[in-house]
């Protein structure tokens, strides 16, 4: 996909992580929030997903466990357009072994400029804003003066 204007369509395609101590948190937010879930498409890292897949009994794409590559395959559809969505309960209180693919997630998720949220708080002014049941056009910083770049 190259850099651009798109739409996040009414159906969102929304990638759900949480780190081992926020698992409690997400699987609540989830459950509360499952019949908003329903009508979009879900993604997640490996143990998330398990996990929201039995809680939830909702259809889920699993990917890696998170510090095996799964935050980088997130990522990696976020740059193709698959996901345009993300709710990524990081702990702030604990190291991870794979603290640059947080890192890099974050970022990715900020340069392609789709919704994010990393906290319950946030996750729940995001579910109720009047733009879930709409479409959206996502704007994106323009980076030509970057990709132009005389080297
Ligand atoms: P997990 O990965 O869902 O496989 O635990 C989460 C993460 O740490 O990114």
């Amino acid at each position: 996909m190259e850099p651009g204007n798109y739409t996040i369509g009414k159906r969102k395609s929304i990638a759900l992580v949480a780190h081992d101590h926020k698992k409690k948190d997400l699987t609540e937010w989830a459950k509360y929030n499952r019949e908003i879930l329903k009508d979009h498409i879900i993604y997640a890292t490996g143990t998330t997903g398990a996990m929201l897949e039995k809680e939830l009994d909702l259809p889920i794409h699993k990917f890696h466990s998170g510090p095996l590559g799964g935050d980088q395959q997130i990522g990696a559809y976020i740059v193709n357009g698959q996901i345009n969505f993300l709710i990524f309960f990081w702990d702030p209180l604990e190291p991870q072994p794979h603290d640059p693919d947080v890192k890099a997630l974050l970022r990715i998720a900020a340069v392609w400029n789709i919704p994010i949220a990393c906290n319950r708080a946030s996750a729940d002014f995001i579910f109720s804003s009047r733009l879930m049941d709409e479409e959206y056009s996502r704007s994106m910083d323009n980076y030509s003066e970057y990709l132009n770049r005389k080297i």
